[in-house]
């Protein structure tokens, strides 16, 4: 996002070509990952070999089988695991790079939100965890982004589940990353709630345009969103296939209705269940 400096909203044709600002060409860059957890006696591969790109500024959801992997992927990215093999790249950059610059933004399923903070001191939290300075103005924005105005001063026992996981994606977004990482954030949502909250997610990917992973085992949220589905097999994974998502944006209800976007859920439906159990 460093790329404009002015100050009106972000649209996507702000976005760069990725080369134009990240060296390696690309916004994500994972070659060859695996990644080993070391058990009492012996090691667990959790990732085999996986390989991903994703353009700056593009939306690639990861879809898998439960235990494949997803969420240890996003956490190398974030720099919370590292890798047993393999390079991995965030806009350019190694992964502890991306985190001191604060080019991250990271939302779990649980929002993780202090209960004795407001609205607004949870997401001004990231600020003082990384010592990143806001105007109070843009943090407002914020709030008014994520559909929170006038409950800058509620506490989260005073909201909804959907409300609470819009604090934590704009205490994700207020450090203005270039890359956020999502995992399973609508996951503990009623399905009412969770539709609702995936038209909101586009709403600010539309008006932010950040190079986004979001991990999740919804295949109707996945092909809803992303510029790409990224089919991971079960453990220890490789990736099945990416799946490029050719609907044109933004993407509506009536959208999902449609047979496209039907043949799209099919497919990723057959390679999820296509997989075999594991023994
Ligand atoms: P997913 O998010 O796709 O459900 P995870 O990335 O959480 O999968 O986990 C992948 C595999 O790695 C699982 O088998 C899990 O038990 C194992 N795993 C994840 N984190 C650790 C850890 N810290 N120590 C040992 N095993 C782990
Ligand atoms: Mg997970």
């Amino acid at each position: 996002m460093s790329t404009v400096d002015t100050d009106r909203p972000m649209t996507a044709s702000d976005v760069q070509p990725a080369t134009a600002t990240s060296p390696d060409g690309s916004g994500l860059l994972i070659e060859g990952l695996r990644k080993e957890f070391p058990m009492r006696r012996s090691t667990v591969c959790a990732i085999d070999s996986v390989d991903l790109t994703a353009p700056q500024g593009s939306f690639t959801a990861l879809l898998g089988p439960s235990g494949c992997g997803k969420s240890t992927v996003l956490r190398i990215l974030a720099d919370l695991e590292t890798p047993s093999a393999g390079r991995v790249l965030v806009h350019g950059e190694a992964p502890a790079a991306a985190r001191r610059n604060h080019s991250l933004g990271i939302a779990f399923q649980d929002a993780a939100l202090l209960p004795w903070r407001t609205v607004t001191k949870n997401i001004r939290l990231a600020l003082e965890v990384t010592g990143f300075d806001a105007k109070p103005a843009a943090v407002q924005d914020l709030v008014d982004l994520v559909g929170l105005t006038g409950f800058e001063n509620a506490r989260p026992a005073q909201l909804s589940g959907g409300m609470r996981q819009r604090v934590a994606i704009a205490r994700a977004l207020v450090t203005d990353p270039a890359v956020l990482l999502l995992d399973e954030p609508f996951g503990a949502l009623d399905e009412m709630t969770r539709r609702r909250m995936n038209m909101e997610l586009q709403r600010i990917w539309l008006d932010r345009v950040t190079t986004t992973l979001l991990v999740t085992h919804s295949i109707d949220e996945a092909v809803l969103l992303a510029d790409q589905v990224v089919v991971m097999s079960p453990r220890p994974s490789v990736v099945a296939e990416v799946v490029t998502i050719d609907l044109p944006r933004p993407r509506t209800v009536e959208m999902q209705r449609s047979p496209e976007f039907h043949a799209y859920l099919d497919h990723i439906a057959d390679l999820l269940f296509g997989f075999e159990e594991p023994a």
